[in-house]
């Protein structure tokens, strides 16, 4: 007889998740099962928890939901070396086919066949997960697992900032969700000069002013270029990171950057933005866009955490995974950070 386990389920197309008994996964060769110990709930979450566009396109119900997680090994399937079984770890939440050119030239995050975990196939809402023994990452059990639970987020967060030199730099992230807060911390502990962040919730603002931004600035009250004045960014500001998915903010972003800046963008938009072509190729401007995270990335994040980068106070709510809906509730109402789920106890 199979083994079961609790999951957060998206049982059929439509709005909402369910808690449901589903097997525990027996991992094959190569692969490994996770005891989840915590999970944070991110926006790809909600949106499947929704039943918006995007998750109608891209998720096939039933399936467990769920990629932002910290646990320990509970069971090595065939050929797995190097880790042992009880060892804290997170994953790659990226599975990629490991021969295409960009995998070859270690550039994993622009692999031509990505299979995501959590949306692709079964995620880390539950139990325990099972992923290749490739994207496991090993945590040093130094590190809080609360925090650890959004190393996924937190990995965004740092390819979008740490694409440019961000030492003695002026900076100006637009979107203060979780991911522009986590910026904004990043780019402070990084060494820019000023960290200016724009959005239109008061409330999230608030938290990324906690999290070291000189100015969160709500821009359907405040003047950026007054804000820009008092801080003495005379020339425009050198590094930009979209992360609102929002047109009207990368247009602002545009007019505000100094000639040759550098724009990173993460953000996803709904809707078609038109932009002015000239405007970069006058003025220089260098664009990235971003996806997923780098290896890399992973180690950064330790090591930033352990250098002293502090993202507790971006954690608002923290509940048993049986109430999983508060947490859900919490991010839909937009007065949230991270969200993060129990799996320890009973
Ligand atoms: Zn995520
Ligand atoms: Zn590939």
């Amino acid at each position: 007889m199979k083994k079961l386990m609790n999951a957060i389920v998206k049982p059929t197309a439509g709005p909402g998740l369910e808690l449901r008994q589903v097997p525990v996964p027996v991992p094959g060769p190569g692969e490994v099962l996770i005891k989840v110990h915590k999970t944070a709930i991110c926006g790809t979450d909600v949106h499947i928890y929704n039943w918006d566009p995007w998750a109608v396109q891209h998720i096939k119900p039933p399936m467990t939901i769920g990629h932002e997680y910290v646990g320990e090994i509970a069971q090595l399937g065939p050929g797995v070396k190097d880790f042992t079984v009880g060892q804290l770890v997170s994953g790659e939440g990226h599975l990629t086919c490991g021969h295409c050119r960009n995998c070859l030239n270690g550039d994993i995050q622009w692999c031509k066949d990505t299979v995501s975990v959590g949306v692709d196939r079964d995620g880390a809402f539950a139990e325990y997960v099972c992923i290749p023994a490739t994207n496991l990452v090993a945590v040093d059990e130094s590190l809080p697992e609360d925090v650890v639970a959004f190393f996924d987020a937190f990995g965004n967060a740092a390819h979008t900032a740490l694409m440019w030199n961000l030492v003695g730099e002026d900076v100006l992230i637009t979107g203060a969700g979780p991911i522009g807060m986590i910026a904004a911390g990043i780019c402070r502990h990084a060494g820019a000069r000023r960290v200016v962040i724009t959005d239109t919730n008061d409330y999230r603002l608030d938290l990324a002013r906690k999290m070291g931004a000189d100015r969160a600035v709500n821009i359907t009250r405040d003047d950026l270029r007054q804000v820009m004045k008092e801080l003495h960014i005379m020339e425009g500001f050198d590094v930009g990171l979209e992360m609102s998915g929002n047109g009207a903010a990368l247009k602002q972003m545009f007019t505000v950057m100094r000639n040759g800046g550098c724009i990173s963008l993460l953000g996803i938009s709904n809707v078609p933005v038109d932009i002015d072509m000239n405007e970069i190729i006058g003025r220089g401007l260098r664009l990235q866009g971003i996806y997923g995270r780098k290896m890399d990335n992973w180690h950064q994040m330790s090591y930033m955490v352990q250098g002293g980068l502090d993202l507790t106070p971006i954690i608002t709510h923290r509940f048993h995974y049986t109430d999983f809906e508060k947490g859900f509730a919490a991010m839909n109402s937009g007065m949230s950070g991270k969200v993060v789920l129990d799996w320890t106890q009973e």
